[in-house]
């Protein structure tokens, strides 16, 4: 079945500003009603050979364009994002299953992005410094890299990529773009956007397919000299593993195990919130989402009864329908892997509270459904207060003290957002400081990142590298030094200095 929004029954790959058929393809299906909403190709490893070869070219005129008329065309971009926010909103959860509200808070993220991006075509600064012989002149610049990968996950099928590619083209590269067969209309509808935009032929290429095909032969491609990868981290870390063999550059953004901290003196009230807002937002498959909470055992009981009042009047269904505020699960794999937790979790030991079950009740029963669920009495070392579990799943750990809440949050592999609620200035001070995660929230939860500043994480969700803010620029340029002597002799540095 074909949305009326959407307006194909087929979508094709963008090469060279071209739209290219698939030889094969495979559905698209609505995780809300399992309904397909459109096919999409299944590309081969050829594909992406032609697009390399296309992308190659384009790339060394895209380079000579001067940043801020490159900058430009973000700007379009923007401009056309906004007045189609709506539109891009509604596919956006008919592809993904996040309810609209989100959606179309992902949009903006995109939107804001891209006007961010747009001012980094005018910045893009490098820095000059003085050189340590006469008459010489010392700068360094950032060069583009050339083609560059871009592999995206589902669960934020257009902010990432823009997070990705916005900075890529600004900074004067081509783009090979691999979407998650998953959810791959946003960017046939970015990809038409740039189109309209007047992004030059080639400089953006998106071929569909399969990880381990499409992937695959783009993290071997010689010629893609970057990835920029989102997504779990066991793929991460093969690719990481394929692209240190080839010294290929590669930034990995990958999973996480947030929590959020409730002291003793928090606003319980404004933590519940805070809690709902980021353990089941999304149904809980954030990277940022909340999947513990560390609270002082003082206040414990009071939490657990507040959270259990406000989860009641959570609404779960389809997103399009404004009253809803939880979706559905992306498919029947990643509901497995939730109720996996779930036993895993009660053979543990931990106490359910509330939830631990798929839902299936009338319409309920088309998609993938699952209820927000509450553990409590956990321990900081049980797998489901340690493992990337991704779902509407969350975890009380109740903890004595400040110091001992640092130390549990910082007792996993993972390291992306962390959040605490306290009203007191020194433990605002000692915990920003002492959290060991890439995101620190104060009395906020651990999702809602602003795309002016560094997303990524430390530990196991990364390696370094950071998605949006200006040091996304960093993944996409290589710095060059040049220096500039014009003493009209042979200055030999380190050597000709006088004494
Ligand atoms: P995934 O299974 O690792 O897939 C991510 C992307 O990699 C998809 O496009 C996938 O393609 C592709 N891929 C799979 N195998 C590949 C291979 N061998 N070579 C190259 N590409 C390959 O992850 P996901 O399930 O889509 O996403 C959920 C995960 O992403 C969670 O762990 C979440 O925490 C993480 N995430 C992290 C961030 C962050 O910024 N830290 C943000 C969002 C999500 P196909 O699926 O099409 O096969």
């Amino acid at each position: 079945m074909t949305d009326v929004l959407l307006k194909t029954s087929k979508l094709e790959n963008y090469l060279n500003g071209d739209w290219v058929e698939g030889e094969k393809s495979t559905p698209v299906i609505n995780p809300a009603t399992g309904e397909t909403v459109v096919e999409v190709p299944l590309s081969d490893a050829a594909t992406v050979n032609e697009a390399v070869n296309v992308a190659k070219k384009a790339q060394k005129e895209w380079a000579l364009v001067p940043a801020p008329q490159r900058a430009e065309v973000l700007y379009r971009v923007g401009n056309i994002m906004k007045e189609r926010k709506e539109r891009l909103s509604k596919l956006l959860t008919m592809e993904n299953g996040k309810v609209l509200e989100e959606a179309r808070g992902e949009v903006q993220e995109g939107i804001d992005m891209a006007f961010y991006m747009a001012g980094e075509g005018r910045r893009l600064f490098g820095q000059t410094t003085p050189a340590e012989l006469k008459d010489k002149f010392a700068m360094s610049v950032r060069s583009p890299i050339g083609v560059v990968g871009i592999i995206t996950p589902w669960n934020f099928p257009i902010a990432i990529a823009t997070w990705k590619s916005f900075p890529a083209i600004v900074a004067g590269n081509a783009v090979i773009w691999k979407p998650a067969t998953e959810t791959p209309i946003m960017a046939y509808e970015l990809a038409k956007i740039f189109e309209e935009a007047g992004l030059p032929k080639g400089v953006l290429n998106v071929v569909f397919g399969s990880g381990s095909t499409v992937g695959d032969a783009m993290v071997h491609h010689d010629d893609i000299r970057v990835i920029s990868f989102t997504g779990s981290n066991e793929t991460g870390r093969h690719i990481a593993g394929e692209c240190g063999r080839q010294l290929k550059k590669v930034s990995l953004e990958m999973g996480g195990k947030n929590a959020v901290i409730v002291m003793d003196d928090a606003d319980l009230n404004l933590a519940v919130e805070g809690i709902l807002w980021s353990a089941f937002g999304t149904s809980g498959q954030r990277c940022t989402a909340c999947s513990r909470v560390i609270v002082h055992e003082d206040v414990k009981e009071r939490l657990e009864e507040r959270l259990l009042v406000e989860m009641e009047k959570l609404t779960i269904g389809n997103g399009l329908d404004e009253s809803i505020k939880v979706g559905p699960i992306i498919n029947k794999a990643g509901l497995d892997k939730i109720k996996n937790y779930i036993e895993i979790g009660k053979n543990e030991g931990a106490k359910l509270l509330a939830g631990g079950y798929e839902l299936t009740d009338g319409d309920l029963s088309n998609g993938h459904y699952f209820a927000p669920t509450l553990f409590t009495d956990a321990t900081a070392d049980m797998r489901i207060a340690q493992e990337e579990i991704f779902g509407p799943v969350v975890s009380l750990i109740p903890v004595k003290s400040f110091e001992e809440a640092i130390e549990v949050n910082n007792g996993v592999t993972y390291g992306l957002s962390s959040s605490i609620f306290t009203n007191d200035a020194n433990r605002v001070f000692k915990a920003q400081r002492d959290l060991d995660t890439g995101i620190v929230y104060v009395n906020a939860g651990t999702t809602g990142a602003e795309i002016h500043l560094p997303f990524g994480g430390s530990k196991g969700t990364g390696n370094g590298h950071r998605d949006s803010g200006v040091q996304a620029l960093d993944v996409f340029t290589e710095w060059k030094a040049v220096y500039v002597d014009f003493s009209g002799k042979l200055q030999r540095a380190q050597i000709d200095v006088d004494e």
